[in-house]
């Protein structure tokens, strides 16, 4: 009898740990394949004459969550939005590489607190390094690292940007080569900072060059757009703005609530972006910018990138994009508006970053002259980045 209970046990033993394995290898990818949809799956066909300008562009994407996952980006991948094959076949020269250290639980738009959290789990089931399980600034430096990674077994057709120096290299090496591309880091909020300031200069030596305030819940520097107390910037939020300004790295106000972007935009004293979202001209929702926001971002020489999942534009195909664009251009002037995709952050999109031409043609379709497009496409999202590199 003990001996058949011994065997049963075991049995159930096996099966459970094969469970778990399977759990381990299959779920993370399932979700990621699951989330980070597109409408219309490839291959993107534009029109001759849309092929034509927008092969002639420098096009830019100012946000991509790629590094949350597991995934080669150096291979061409059956899943999610982005990888470096697929940034070449939509002429993409620049890509922000973004990091996400923590969301919370039953994630909304309106009403969130920072007491519950989805990346330890996925952190887990992805097998990242031990370190990462407790800290949010392991998960931004270890996110940082696979991008380093890429970039050195890339044979240079990735190129990590830190400096302006090197922003000016690659931009010569793209003139010759339109088969290199280039990428740059930045955060979806600073709780990864710990609370500690000198983490700013952490994150900073690990190449991040573009730090966004907050994410989906208030943080130690300030209230986020979908967090519980819609408040301002605090005295630490004022004390790492300021740190950041002097080493020269972006601000992004993506998901800040609108006191810290009023606070922010008061204080700034360089560039700001919101790298990834819509405006409230076209789609009145919680995180999109008013109109005010928009003017005051442009002011000081910024960028606004425009994303292309629901929430941001109310739609999910690109004549919404393109709506969302133009509306943008009328407040902002043409200066001052770009592309912020969120790929590959659990949305579903028209198409991956291989379908970019589409927006170019739809903005051709709607009379855009082409200077303008060149500005919209990367232009100007190339200009902030040489304005504001550290050596530029
Ligand atoms: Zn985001």
């Amino acid at each position: 009898m003990r001996k058949r209970f011994i065997q049963v046990s075991g049995c159930l033993f096996t099966l459970a740990l094969i469970g778990v394995l399977a759990a381990f290898m299959f779920v993370p990818p399932v979700f990621d394949y699951l989330n980070n949809a597109v409408v219309r799956p490839a291959p993107f066909t534009p029109n001759a004459d849309a092929k034509t300008l927008h092969d002639s562009l420098f096009v830019a994407d100012l946000h991509s969550d790629s590094l949350l996952w597991n995934r080669d980006l150096l291979i061409e991948n059956a899943r999610g939005h982005v990888d470096v094959p697929r940034l070449m076949k939509g002429n993409v020269a620049l890509q922000a590489f973004t990091v996400v250290t923590k969301t919370p639980k039953n994630m909304n738009y309106e009403n969130n607190t920072g007491d519950t959290d989805n990346i330890t789990t996925l952190a887990i089931m992805q097998r990242w390094p031990k370190r990462t399980y407790s800290s949010l600034l392991e998960r931004a430096l270890y996110q940082a690292e696979k991008l380093h990674d890429m970039a050195d077994r890339s044979k240079g057709a990735l190129t990590l940007i830190t400096s302006g120096p090197e922003f000016d290299t690659f931009l010569n090496r793209r003139n010759t080569d339109r088969t290199v591309v280039a990428g740059f880091l930045g955060i979806e909020g600073l709780h990864c900072a710990e609370g500690q300031l000198d983490n700013i200069d952490v994150l900073y030596s690990a190449g991040f060059r573009m730090m966004g305030i907050t994410h989906f819940f208030d943080n130690e520097l300030g209230g986020s757009a979908h967090g519980v107390s819609k408040g301002g910037l605090t005295p630490f939020g004022r004390d790492c703005v300021k740190r950041m300004e002097e080493l020269h790295i972006i601000i992004d106000v993506a998901h800040a609530s609108p006191a810290v972007i009023d606070d922010v935009l008061a204080m700034a004293t360089r560039p700001v972006v919101m790298s990834h979202g819509g405006v409230k001209g076209t789609c009145n929702k919680t995180r999109n910018l008013s109109d005010d926001h928009v003017r005051r971002i442009a002011a000081t020489g910024g960028v606004i990138g425009i994303g292309y999942w629901e929430e941001a534009i109310c739609g999910t195909d690109v004549q919404a994009i393109v709506a969302a664009i133009r509306y943008a251009v009328s407040i902002a002037g043409i200066d001052h508006v770009g592309l912020g995709s969120d790929f590959d952050g659990v949305i579903t999109a028209p198409f991956d970053t291989s379908g970019l031409a589409e927006i170019t043609q739809e903005l051709q379709n709607q009379g855009v002259p082409d200077v303008d497009i060149a500005k919209i496409m990367g232009g100007n999202t190339l200009r902030v980045l040489r304005e504001c590199l550290p050596g530029s």
